[in-house]
């Protein structure tokens, strides 16, 4: 079955520039910014510019230009807030829910990116 991406979601009317968010970093094919309800005191979600509703569709669909930019976004993000285990932080956790059974509310793929307190062990 393919991907309908819904325009109307959150995420499509943020990059429209329709609402605001408090953006992070924005590249060309990527924008990350904090969620408005974070989860620990590093909590930024980073999305893909392009229609995509979830990881599967994005890996599978989107160019290597966009996947590579995405990859190396999230990985700034990361540096920059200090939690990553290249610049002697504590680590974090990257999280993408995708449908009902993956609890995503936004049909926009996004990468939760969250750290800054010690998680918790968390697989479900
Ligand atoms: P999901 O359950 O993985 O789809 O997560 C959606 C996330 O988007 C949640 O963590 C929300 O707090 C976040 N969110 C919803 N609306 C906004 C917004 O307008 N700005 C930033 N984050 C949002």
């Amino acid at each position: 079955m393919p991907h309908a991406y819904d325009d109307q979601n959150i995420f499509a009317k943020i990059l429209r520039g329709e609402i605001p968010n408090d953006t992070v970093i924005e590249t060309e094919h990527t924008l990350a910014f904090r969620d408005i309800g974070p989860q620990a005191p590093v909590h930024v979600l980073v999305i893909p510019k392009g229609p995509y509703v979830s990881y599967d569709h994005f890996a599978a669909e989107a160019s290597e230009a966009e996947i590579v930019d995405f990859a190396r976004v999230s990985a700034r993000v990361i540096a920059e807030a200090g939690i990553g285990l290249g610049e002697g932080g504590q680590g974090y956790r990257v999280i993408s829910n995708a449908g009902s059974h993956g609890t995503q509310e936004v049909p926009h793929y996004h990468l939760h990116v969250v750290g800054g307190r010690a998680l918790g062990r968390m697989l479900a």
